[in-house]
């Protein structure tokens, strides 16, 4: 039997760097760490991250940037570890990284920069890898969870679920972590791809798909009353929609229900944007489509002729714009700065970048991610119900949350 003071399952993200935390934090106690992963090939998602170059954070990061269904839970954990702690730790390392648009932070070389340096971290915390090995049991008594695994069976005091989301199931992904919160009593909020590219029936989609491929900024909104505008670029693809502005959307739509897109290029309502257009248009002589050419210059003139040939009834692109009156300029209007589409479904877990749902925040300690269920059990990263938006959100989520399980653990009651 192989005793360990600490034993993170999943060496990602978030497991990697607690088991680094808590190794270094305990140096001088004489404290065994083990971290256990399944996977051949160590931390493939952060080496598939942002292209490739890891999204590591964001200059700045709130509980408004994740949702969840207890959106405050996230702040604790958020305050107590921000992007300037791990940002000190990237230099510490040496490691090259520059700035995206909104803060984006990114490795100048590639995400294998990030691998090392929290392989390195746990090297230096004496951390025992277990890999690849798997847990096929776990229980708990007398203070100790007992773990049988292909590696043997294992003891420990404290036990760190950091198995992340289902995204990408070929590199790994399981939903071992949700099922081991259930075994202990922990509610789960449903799951479901986030982040992801929405898809329409093939019927509905048939106009669009000789636009896949063309891509523009636009404001973007899910369906959810929560869900906020979102001032991305829009890609058009053979099965539906995509780009920063229909992943942000994602993470805030319900299935059945609409997405909003304001096509407009500037941010205004559709009655803003009929009285603009129709003050521009009055006394002019041009031809509708014409006219909206230069109104909406932005467009490719792939999507321009597309939309005139779907959305206006026959012969209506050819009106003279000053003939328009207000309901007409107000159907235009509305169907550029508010074209609103139901998706029927999503590209599933193979192209999400996240997960969202998962282990109830309700049963876990803000401060610590303790469970409030079972004495020595934490989890963090993404198996818990905070996900974050497109932009090093999510990894922020797992250096923060790992460093507060790491905390907890090495002062229990502080
Ligand atoms: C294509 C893609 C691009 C992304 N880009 C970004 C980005 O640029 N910026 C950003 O912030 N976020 C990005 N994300 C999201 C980010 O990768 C995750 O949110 C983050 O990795 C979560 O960290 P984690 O440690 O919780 O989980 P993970 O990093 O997924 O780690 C979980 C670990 O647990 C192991 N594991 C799973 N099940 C078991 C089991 N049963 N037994 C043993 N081990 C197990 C896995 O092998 C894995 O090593 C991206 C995601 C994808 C899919």
């Amino acid at each position: 039997m192989r005793t360990f003071d600490v034993l993170v399952i999943g060496a990602g993200a978030a497991g990697m760097h607690c088991a680094a935390q808590v190794g270094q934090g305990a140096a001088g106690r004489g404290w065994r760490v083990g971290l256990l992963d399944h996977a051949e090939k160590l931390a493939e998602k952060i080496r598939i991250s942002g292209g490739g170059r890891c999204n590591f954070t964001n200059r700045t990061v709130g509980p408004d940037n994740f949702v969840s269904a207890d959106p405050a839970f996230a702040r604790m954990a958020l305050k107590a570890y921000t992007p300037n702690h791990f940002i000190a730790l990237v230099r510490k390392h040496h490691i090259p990284f520059h700035e995206k648009h909104k803060g984006q932070l990114f490795c100048d070389r590639s995400s294998e920069d990030l691998i090392a340096m929290l392989q390195r971290e746990c090297q230096d915390a004496g951390v025992q890898w277990l890999k690849p090995h798997s847990v096929t049991a776990v229980q708990w008594a007398d203070g100790c969870f007992r773990l049988d695994s292909t590696a043997g069976p294992l003891q420990a005091r404290h036990l760190v679920v950091a198995t992340g989301g289902l995204p990408v199931p070929k590199i790994g992904a399981t939903d071992w972590g949700l099922h081991l919160a259930k075994q202990f009593g922990h509610r789960l909020i449903d799951t479901r791809p986030a982040l992801v590219p929405l898809t329409f029936d093939a019927a509905h989609w048939a106009p669009f798909v000789e636009l896949a491929g063309v891509s523009l900024p636009v404001h973007s909104r899910g369906s959810e009353p929560a869900a906020p505008w979102f001032d991305e670029d829009l890609l058009f693809t053979h099965r539906g929609l995509s780009g920063p502005a229909v992943l942000q959307a994602s993470s805030y739509w319900s299935p059945g229900q609409p997405i909003s897109l304001n096509l407009a290029g500037q941010d205004v309502s559709p009655t803003e944007l009929a009285a603009q257009w129709a003050g521009l248009a009055s006394g002019s002589r041009a031809q509708l489509d014409n006219w909206m050419a230069q109104q909406l210059a932005h467009w490719p003139r792939r999507l321009l002729n597309t939309w005139l040939n779907t959305s206006l009834p026959e012969g209506f692109a050819q009106r003279r714009v000053a003939e328009l009156g207000k309901k007409h300029w107000l159907a235009l209007a509305e169907q550029v700065a508010q074209w609103q589409l139901v998706p029927t479904g999503t590209e599933g877990y193979r192209k999400a970048e996240v997960m969202r749902g998962g282990v109830a925040t309700a049963d876990l300690n803000p401060k610590t991610l303790a469970s409030r269920k079972v004495p020595g059990l934490y989890f963090i990263g993404e198996v818990v119900d905070v996900t974050g938006w497109l932009g090093g959100y999510n990894f922020q989520w797992a250096w923060a949350s790992a460093v507060a399980a790491a905390r907890g653990i090495l002062a229990p009651g502080a």
